[in-house]
């Protein structure tokens, strides 16, 4: 692997896709690993080290969300999801899986492409605020230079797209933020069109933080609880 070139694993077990994909995203200047199963993918996340892994959900070995739920937990990596039906990816954005964005096949490279690039540019611009460094609210410490977090005193592991959606609900506590404000903060989104993915990342934050922070305004959207 080349010095700065960013470095995208492609887990797919159809080899056609995989191929394609993986042609293409070189061909974007990408360096790109392949993994055609589950147990693969998890051992070529350790070594490759990729910057962004685009997850097939159907896997041989165990699924995407295991591949999700394993490689997170050893570090965070930014996570674009291969869906086979858009029902698939309402159920799984109902678990709160914690992908940063969901593809559904039959896709277009060049859609795959645009996505890819956006959660990259996101992931890539520093944390909001980032010169304020640490933050402490509640039970709450935050701090946006190192992109850490801990509640109670406990480390809690977020994704990037996770920990940006934090950072911007805890800059605006008390404050109810609709999908469409969030998804433009957060996601860099204009239009509305991806408000479940807001919910999907709404949830997985509720459930490695724990209860009691973040409040659904029924209609409206969320705002974070924590006293300051
Ligand atoms: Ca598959």
């Amino acid at each position: 692997m080349t010095g700065n070139e960013t470095r995208v694993l492609v887990v797919e077990d159809e080899p056609t896709i995989a191929r394609a994909v993986a042609d293409r995203l070189a061909a974007e200047g990408f360096g790109v690993q392949v993994a055609g199963d589950g147990p693969s993918a998890v051992e070529r996340a350790r070594a490759y080290e990729p910057h962004l892994i685009v997850l097939d959900v159907m896997l041989p070995g165990f699924d995407g969300l295991e591949v999700c739920r394993r490689v997170q937990a050893e570090r965070p990596v930014p996570v674009v999801m291969l869906t086979a039906r858009d029902d698939e990816t309402d159920l799984l954005v109902g678990l709160g899986v914690g992908a940063d964005d969901y593809v559904t096949k039959p896709f277009s490279m060049r859609e795959l492409v645009a996505r890819i690039r956006a959660v990259l540019r996101r992931v890539e611009r520093p944390a909001m605020g980032a010169a304020d460094g640490a933050v402490r609210a509640g039970g709450l410490e935050v701090d946006r230079r190192a992109r850490r977090v801990r509640r109670d005193g406990r480390e809690v592991h977020l994704t990037p797209t996770e920990f940006d959606l934090l950072v911007c609900l805890l800059r605006n506590r008390g404050a109810v933020l609709t999908r469409a404000v969030l998804l433009e903060q957060v996601w860099d989104w204009a239009d509305a069109s991806g408000t479940r993915v807001v919910d999907s990342h709404v949830k997985a934050l509720r459930r490695k933080l724990g209860p009691g922070l973040i409040r659904t305004v029924h209609g409206v959207g969320y705002s974070l609880e924590a006293a300051s």
